[in-house]
């Protein structure tokens, strides 16, 4: 079925607002003690983001890709907003009397997607380690350079982070990293949402991390004082790897974690050599020592998990270990291609990951998505290994199922209203003849080039292809003359 003739009529970038004085509800601002470095960009937003109105807002868009449990594709269709949730979704025609504002966008709506796995502030390094393994990666060119990261270092490059990730219609990402309270500040200040792991690792050489227990007593001093805090951000907790500390503090990040209730976040058998000196150490798989030590107890996120036996494959279907899989950096790299099909089958929860920009070399997740089943079909030699919806299902509900949230990654009734507007007014859309079309062209033809407009918890966060919440000129001049710094 193709669409209607005027439907798909030339239409300008971004929405047509046929309110537009009612399109954005006043907010309220309450003050939040001020992290930010001096100069840091002040935005459109402050939290915790408190809508004056219950007024439902209607967005009717050309086409409503849901990515629910049946893949409801709605042409035309509708999805209703109230307080930053969604109360209403479906085909226009069943659409009910609505009294509020009605906003009709040219495009395809689809939720925001889902990046599970990113250290999104080593947009300060973009470039700094080419062509070399792992290893040689961290321990010769990105270890040396963090060592030398300050606060402020860690904000702006998270602040060019969110403008990127956002333009590119990520609107949940999990990070990993350090200085937690610059990440806080500038997602915060940008309006995405985050699942925050600061990771514990040791470097005796530096002087912010001489032990991992001292490490992790301020990482869950920090989850203490901002878990309950934040709309848009949940704290989890992160050990490296069971390579950048001893075992004993792996299991100690991984029980801490339990303790709380929080979501612990670790790299798992990226590259053979990891996996196999690890298993001479201490005589089993990364994945079985893990498993020993209890740390798959509780709700566990896994990056990477490229060299994987089937009784590793197992014990992560048995503890319902979730899989952040990073095909992208796992190619740079040179790491290896995970066996997704494999997971799949298992019905372990997998969503995609960028890792970070230094081995990517970017935040778009867009490009995991297409990479994914193209690296499943070769791996495979099959063809119909992982259709289009599966592909796409992997970067919005697969993620936030990853992630153990029920809250986000689909366009559903009671989920947050965290929503990217496709344009259709392009060579990679036409022509839509079968239903399928529609999905088929989002992952094969589209791109993230053709995201015009993004919404966090239904506020505007893209407008025309640009962040309306991050000052990106000034972000980008920031991380270039620090990033120089860092080099030494
Ligand atoms: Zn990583």
């Amino acid at each position: 079925m193709g669409p209607g003739p005027s439907s798909h009529a030339p239409a300008p970038r971004g929405p047509r607002l046929e309110n537009a004085l009612l399109l954005v509800p006043p907010l309220r601002w309450p003050r939040r003690p001020d992290r930010r470095p001096p100069g840091a960009c002040h935005n459109l937003l402050n939290e915790p983001l408190a809508w004056d109105t219950n007024l439902s807002i209607r967005y009717r868009a050309d086409a409503v890709v849901t990515c629910d449990p049946a893949f409801s594709v709605h042409r035309p269709g509708v999805v209703e907003v109230e307080r930053g949730r969604i109360s209403w979704v479906g085909s226009a025609a069943d659409a009910p009397p609505t009294s509020g504002p009605e906003h009709r966008l040219a495009g395809l709506l689809m939720p925001g997607l889902v990046n599970v796995h990113c250290h999104s502030p080593m947009t300060l390094f973009r470039g700094a380690a080419e062509d070399v393994p792992l290893a040689v990666f961290l321990r010769e060119l990105l270890w040396p350079r963090e060592s030398r990261l300050e606060r402020d270092d860690v904000y702006w490059g998270m602040t060019l982070a969110c403008a990127e990730l956002l333009r590119a219609g990520v609107t949940t990402t999990c990070e990993m990293y350090m200085q937690e309270e610059a990440i806080l500040a500038a997602v915060l200040d940008a309006g995405t949402r985050c699942l925050l792991t600061p990771g514990v690792l040791e470097m005796p050489s530096w002087p912010r991390f001489p032990s991992w227990r001292r490490r992790l007593a301020d990482v869950l001093a920090f989850r203490a004082e901002h878990a309950a805090a934040h709309e848009r951000v949940e704290v989890g907790v992160a050990a490296h790897s069971a390579y950048a500390l001893p075992l004993e503090g792996v299991t100690a990040v991984a029980r801490a974690a339990q303790e709380v209730g929080a979501l612990f976040h670790i790299h798992v058998a990226e590259t053979r050599d990891e996996a196999q000196e690890l298993e001479r150490q201490h005589g089993k798989t990364v994945p079985a020592l893990l498993a020993d030590q209890g740390c798959f107890d509780g709700r566990v996120l896994a990056a990477h998990c490229v060299w994987l036996s089937d009784a590793d494959l197992q014990l992560f279907a048995e503890h319902d270990v979730a899989v952040a899989h990073c095909p992208q950096s796992n190619a740079k790299l040179g790491a290896g291609i995970a066996r997704l099909t494999d997971m799949l089958r298992l019905r372990l929860r997998v969503g995609l990951g960028t890792d970070g920009p230094a081995s990517n070399n970017d935040l778009d997740l867009w490009e995991e998505m297409r990479l994914t089943p193209l690296l499943a079909r070769l791996k495979t030699g099959e063809a119909q290994a992982l259709p289009a919806p599966e592909a796409v299902r992997l970067a919005t509900s697969g993620g936030a199922a990853a992630l153990g949230r029920d809250d986000i990654g689909t366009l559903e009734p009671g989920r947050l209203a965290d929503m990217v507007l496709v344009r259709l007014d392009d060579p990679a859309f036409v022509p839509l003849v079968e239903p399928r079309d529609v999905c088929s062209h989002l992952l094969w033809s589209a791109s993230s080039r053709l995201i015009s407009d993004v919404w966090v918890a239904g506020q505007q966060v893209v407008a025309n292809g640009e962040c309306l919440t991050v000052d990106r000129e000034r972000a980008q001049r920031e991380v270039q003359l620090r990033a120089v710094r860092l080099a030494g």
